[in-house]
């Protein structure tokens, strides 16, 4: 049987000898002292020494006392364990030029198992140090403008997996209490657009400029963000993905959220100027209203009975007195029904309003902007719990405002009634399947159990200070929640205080 590879010591030990001499790596060998016997070519050139100048020498003469003698207490105790010792040293060549030595010496053990020898090989690293140093610098770079952008940052995957984020982001990570924002700004995206943007992102649609808005827990208030998205591909940086640069791995979505609060607010708060005017005026309206619905159906009662007995004495027409006061009575009647209909001309007409997109959070926000200088009087605490995102649905905004406003209101006449010094408005939004809920609740008198649902009818006043009420406001406030195809109720577990629970599904003319 013949073999292909002859046994070790059938080869020629010149072949060794040509093997390590021409071996592209720098080769030293050493008595067990460091004492250099031998170097190959590669050694020469790397270190500039030539065999003359450098057999006989240390090994030390590389050394440029630049590295740490821990490093060669290290490597000594090593090699002197019989281990192989891998390090880097700082070195210098004959020239005084230094470079960065990756050096492997292995002991070269006699029969007996003691060192005889010490093989060194080592090659100039420093190329690849330096561009470790400068990917590592670059990537320092990056990351302080990454965390000292004034702008969210936040690389994620399909899964929703984050992957980098930046200081920004963990603030608001912080501000949202639940603290993964990412799918508070997901929804907040789809909601703006329709759309799932985010899907869209990934699918290769990439986004920029959607303007999304955040409401924060406690008095955070609104937060506004102007979005942009688009995809990271990344290569494959597996064994196997060396030769194939074209393989790329499962794409990252980037998404960068910049605050445009400021911006906002100064537009919100002309808009609040304007809305402040309108309502007054409605306000005023409604007043008008009320107080003339009330002396309409105040009249129409004693109306129907004059009516009704002009009837019966009309039907007695022989008795001259009778019919004198049949007479009176018909004059009587028609006097009062031409004062029923000026009354009735006389009401403000209802302002027809078409529905439009409404986010309740933002209306509440508003009413509650407008209320602040009457609460604030009042030494009422306000708790604003807003949910995070909440879908639009389609409403009378003048309706819903004043709706909300005089829900407020009641508090604030609650708290009057009562001798509570410590005064809590809590007001609450959560979206349902297809509907937003709002809990307004006063830690005021609260409503008696058996008057939960007599308050809602026309004329029915609870206040102890009935002056100047007409008690058509509940009356009217279901009449807009009706019209939104939602309930309004007094939660019958709520016993300190009041809490309104309004359920507001939309109007269907929205556009
Ligand atoms: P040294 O006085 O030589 O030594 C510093 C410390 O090293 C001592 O305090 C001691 O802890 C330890 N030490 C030194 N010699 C011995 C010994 N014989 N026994 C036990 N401990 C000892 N150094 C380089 O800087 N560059 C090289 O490329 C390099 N290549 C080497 C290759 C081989 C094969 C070997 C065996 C050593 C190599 N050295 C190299 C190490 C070198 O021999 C010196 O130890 C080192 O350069 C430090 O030299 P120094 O004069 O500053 O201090």
């Amino acid at each position: 049987m013949s073999s292909v590879t002859p046994p070790a010591s059938a080869l020629p030990s010149s072949l060794y000898i040509a093997t390590v001499e021409q071996a592209p790596i720098a080769i030293s060998i050493t008595n067990a002292k460091a004492t250099i016997l031998y170097v190959n070519a590669a050694f020469e050139q790397l270190t500039g020494y030539s065999r003359d100048d450098i057999i006989g020498q240390n090994e030390s003469v590389l050394s440029n006392n630049a590295t740490p003698p821990t490093v060669y207490q290290h490597l000594w105790q090593t090699i002197q364990n019989k281990q192989v010792w891998k390090g880097t040293l700082v070195n210098r060549t004959k020239q005084g030029g230094d470079y960065l030595a990756e050096l492997t010496i292995a002991p070269v053990l006699n029969a007996q198992g003691a060192i005889d020898y010490f093989l060194g090989m080592h090659r100039d690293v420093t190329k690849e140090h330096a561009l470790e140093v400068g990917v590592r610098q670059q990537h320092a770079r990056l990351e302080t403008v990454l965390q000292t952008a004034p702008v969210i940052v936040v690389l994620f995957n399909a899964a929703g997996q984050v992957l980098l984020n930046n200081l920004e982001y963990q603030r608001l990570c912080q501000d949202v209490r639940d603290g993964e924002p990412l799918a508070l700004l997901r929804a907040a995206l789809r909601e703006q657009a329709g759309f799932d943007v985010i899907a869209q992102a990934f699918a290769g649609k990439s986004f920029k400029e959607v303007e999304i808005r955040l409401d924060m827990p406690g008095s955070g208030g609104s937060r506004w963000f102007a979005c942009a998205g688009s995809i990271v591909n990344e290569a494959d940086s597996s064994a196997r993905g060396y030769f194939d640069q074209t393989h790329e791995t499962a794409p990252h979505l980037l998404l960068l959220a910049n605050e445009v609060t400021a911006r906002r607010r100064e537009i919100e708060r002309a808009h609040l100027e304007n809305l402040r005017a309108r309502l007054a005026e409605q306000q005023l309206a409604q007043g008008l209203r009320e107080a003339l619905t009330a002396a309409c159906y105040q009249i129409q009662g004693p109306l129907n009975l004059i009516q009704a007995a002009t009837v019966m004495f009309a039907s007695d027409t022989n008795d001259g007195q009778i019919n004198a006061f049949a007479d009176t009575l018909r004059q009587i009647s028609a006097a009062s029904e031409t004062a029923l209909t000026t009354l009735q001309s006389a009401l403000p007409p209802e302002v027809v309003e078409s529905g439009v997109l409404v986010n309740i959070n933002q209306l509440l926000r508003h009413v509650l902007e407008l209320e602040t200088d009457r609460l604030l009087a009042a030494g009422v605490v306000v708790d604003w719990q807003p949910a995070l995102v909440l879908p639009e649905l389609s409403g009378h905004k003048n309706q819903l405002r004043s709706l909300f406003k005089y829900l407020i209101d009641n508090a604030l006449l609650a708290f009057n009634e009562s001798r509570r010094s410590q005064r809590e408005l809590s007001l609450i939004t959560r979206a349902l399947d297809d509907a937003v809920m709002v809990m307004i609740t006063d830690n005021g008198p609260g409503i008696a159990l058996a008057n939960r649902f007599k308050v809602f009818e026309p004329f029915y006043i609870g206040w102890k200070q009935r002056r100047g009420r007409a008690g058509m406001g509940l009356t009217l406030a279901q009449e807009i929640v009706n019209q939104h195809n939602g309930s309004i109720e007094i939660d019958p577990t709520t016993h300190d205080g009041c809490r309104m629970t309004v359920i507001l599904t939309g109007v269907r003319d929205a556009h």
